[in-house]
């Protein structure tokens, strides 16, 4: 429609880039909790075509100070070719302050540190990476297809040569059997690596995906609404020496304004969690209510909730007799937002 293609996301701090697709869809293609491009064939786009996409936007006004290279593990590309595609956008753009893109820990941990500068040099400025826990035992439950090892080995890649790394933390993903293990597994990777941004991104079983079939037919047992939160809190308080941000900016994270530098406002964050925890039991269901119907950002927003929304809120939490009903209610609104 455009002239020129479009891949299916992007991360949500990409919202205002400037796409550019550089490969189509996932070359792993096997995380059981992802159904973004089940059923696609991946394939790299050649230089040339890529150049032309550029042309066109360039041609159609498109501007943007930041630019994100889709689909899922585009830094899988010949490097050569992907500084080329690098330049030719940096030539063609020159407005644009950064350029993302999204890499696997695996292609990360391959890529020599010769190959990894040079990408720096032509032009990309941030990796974000879906590490999703650091647990070994959960990658391969949930067929992550990468290790610790490489996440680490990768990530100091990354921040070797100059670039940021983002990366993402799923709270919940190893389920109620694996929930010590992932907060503390993840902490270990973080104060390996030290990335830039620790981005959560709590863990919904999809419905259609095999990690949803597998709850369905009682193979995993999910963390509650709850239990997603202590995992984070747990991580938190075993980070330790780190400088980056943790960074709330999915809706489908409970308490949205836990956020801040892992190096100041780390017992902020953790207070933050511990005041929801200790809150009254009704109040904290009508707060989860109000966040997860998309009210509300945080707990201190209740106040300024309209009356009438308020009280049908507390009438919607009444109807709930047991946990499991409860959750299913939480996770109704939870799937849509994923
Ligand atoms: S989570 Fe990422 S790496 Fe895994 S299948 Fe989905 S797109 Fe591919």
């Amino acid at each position: 429609m455009y002239g020129f293609e479009m891949g299916p996301i992007r991360p949500p701090s990409e919202a205002n880039s400037i796409l550019l697709r550089v490969t189509r869809n996932c070359p792993w293609n096997k995380c059981e909790f992802c159904g973004v491009y089940k059923g696609e064939k991946f394939s790299i786009r050649s230089v040339e075509e890529v150049k032309r996409d550029i042309d066109v936007m360039k041609a159609h006004g498109l501007t943007s100070n930041s630019a994100f290279l889709q689909d899922a593990n585009s830094i899988i590309m010949k490097p050569e070719q992907l500084a080329e595609i690098l330049v030719y956008f940096r030539e063609r753009f020159p407005e644009v302050e950064r350029v993302t893109t999204y890499a696997r820990a695996d292609t990360l941990s391959r890529i020599t540190p010769e190959n990894m500068k040079l990408l720096k040099e032509s032009g990309l400025d941030r990796v974000h990476s879906g590490y999703e826990t650091g647990s070994d035992t959960i990658l391969k439950m949930i067929r992550k297809g990468t290790t610790r090892d490489q996440q680490v080995r990768g990530g100091l890649k990354v921040k070797e040569a100059g670039m940021e790394l983002s990366m993402y933390f799923m709270p919940g993903v190893g389920g109620r059997d694996l929930s010590e293990e992932n907060s503390r597994e993840t902490a270990g990777v973080i104060n390996e690596v030290d990335p830039d941004f620790v981005r959560l991104r709590t863990f919904v079983a999809k419905p259609g995906t095999p990690m949803g079939e597998k709850v369905e037919a009682g193979d995993f047992v999910p963390c509650t609404d709850e239990e997603k939160v202590a995992e984070i809190r747990r991580m938190l308080e075993q980070v330790e020496g780190c400088s980056g941000m943790l960074v709330s900016d999915h809706i489908v994270n409970l308490l949205e304004d836990v956020r801040g530098s892992l190096k100041t406002q780390k017992e902020e964050m953790i207070r933050k969690i511990r005041d929801f925890e200790e809150m009254d039991p009704f109040e904290k269901r009508r707060y989860q209510a109000a966040r997860r119907m998309g009210f509300i950002r945080r707990p201190e927003d209740m106040n300024r909730l309209p009356e009438d929304l308020s009280a049908q809120i507390t009438g919607i939490v009444r109807k709930f007799e047991t946990a499991e009903q409860w959750e299913d209610f939480l996770n109704y609104f939870l799937e849509r937002y994923i």
